[in-house]
């Protein structure tokens, strides 16, 4: 019996199509089909702009470095997710901060965050970059967070690595209605896929031409930005430090073609989601909280055990659910825990909400092409694996 993951992607004929024709084509990279996908996905979200990048780690770098995040400023993010979200702003030279998690939505807390900015702006250390997660694919609390954030030097950059297709207050995220960026992943087991890939959106026009110059080099080929008069056809300009993040043209027209189908996709994410709720009504584990004011993507279906009915440590758990091919994964170890922060000066018990969160999750198999069986199956074993 092969296992059933926690998430994996779906690729179609159309999708192997699109890649085939990339490769018969003239352009491998930096070609007209980045431009196309970059276009589609900010009139999909309602931004201005997008830039396509290699993966959503280095779309989080370059929103940092346009931010202007360096070395004596600080970064805050949650706890509650991927070490991506928290590094990039440790690649800046900057200090990284935590603000701790909603019980209720496992997102960064509007409260803690309020609290823990009063406490900044005493000691005159307010953060120059935010960084709140959708986490599982349901935005973070944004109006709140953004009201603060313009009475200060603060950007925000959504991590949406989870959540392309969810929205907030009926704004899609990624329209950058409540934030200065965002940040989508296309790795394959997120919401759509482009193999590795990422992106930011944005509608500040200061902030696209910086992040294009950061994703290749540093350099342009816009006479209107150079310092001098090009002396030839050839003539570029490297005007700041930036890297090679650059994304492939065959990746663009995989991610293209994985975005004519979100609605699709997330339509079945919220058909086995409803389903789910049924499924488990008699198994002692908390269900995922739907906020009525963020539409969730669904990128993980994530429950809690209730450990004062559950006697079972949760590694036997995950263990006899694995022997039964069922492949749960955990999303996440808070951030603050791992070796390397600790040895920045972080401990269990900094951010509580996260790691009592950390003891009780799991997730549970959750991407399109989970059939309705398997579905059942999954939730049957959780049942009799729970007893
Ligand atoms: C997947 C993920 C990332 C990193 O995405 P890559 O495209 O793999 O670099 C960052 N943040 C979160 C929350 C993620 O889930």
């Amino acid at each position: 019996m092969s296992l059933i993951p926690y998430a994996r992607q779906h690729i179609t004929e159309e999708d192997i199509a699109a890649v085939v024709n990339v490769l018969k084509s003239d352009w491998l990279t930096q070609g007209p089909v980045i431009e196309q996908f970059e276009k589609e996905v900010a009139a999909y979200c309602g931004a201005k702009y997008a830039v396509a990048v290699s993966n959503a780690t280095a779309a989080l770098h370059i929103a940092c470095l346009a931010a202007g995040l360096g070395k004596g400023d600080t970064l805050w993010t949650s706890p509650n997710t991927f070490v991506a979200s928290a590094n990039c702003g440790l690649y800046c030279q900057a200090k990284v901060d935590f603000v701790d998690i909603d019980r209720q939505t496992y997102n960064l807390s509007p409260a803690a965050f309020q609290a823990k900015m009063a406490e900044a702006v005493k000691k005159n250390k307010v953060p120059k970059v935010l960084i709140p997660v959708h986490f599982s694919g349901q935005s973070c609390d944004m109006k709140p967070l953004w009201e603060e954030a313009k009475k200060h030097d603060l950007t925000i950059i959504e991590d949406a690595s989870h959540a392309i297709g969810g929205s907030y207050r009926q704004h899609k995220v990624g329209s950058c209605r409540y934030s200065d960026m965002t940040v989508f992943s296309f790795h394959p087991v997120k919401i759509i896929t482009s193999g590795e890939g990422g992106m930011v959106t944005t509608n500040r026009e200061d902030l696209y031409k910086k992040l294009l110059l950061l994703r290749s080099h540093g350099i342009t080929r816009a006479p209107e930005v150079m310092t001098q008069e090009p002396d030839g056809p050839w003539y570029y300009e490297q005007l700041i430090l930036g890297w090679n993040y650059r994304m492939t043209e065959l990746q663009a027209a995989l991610g293209l073609s994985q975005l004519a189908k979100i609605d699709s996709f997330i339509e079945r994410r919220r058909y086995l989601v409803k389903r789910y709720e049924t499924l488990l009504k008699d198994v002692p584990v908390m269900l995922p909280f739907q906020n009525p004011e963020a539409a969730s993507a669904h990128h993980l279906y994530v429950i809690r055990l209730d450990r004062t009915k559950i006697t079972k440590s949760k590694a036997a758990i995950f263990e006899e659910l694995k022997k039964r091919g069922v492949a749960a994964n955990l999303h996440y170890i808070p951030v603050h825990t791992q070796p390397y922060y600790r040895r920045l000066g972080f401990d269990w018990g900094d951010f509580p909400e996260a790691e009592e969160y950390y003891l009780e999750a799991v997730s549970l198999p959750m991407y399109y092409g989970l059939t309705d069986q398997e579905q059942e199956y999954v939730a049957n074993v959780m049942k009799e694996v729970v007893r």
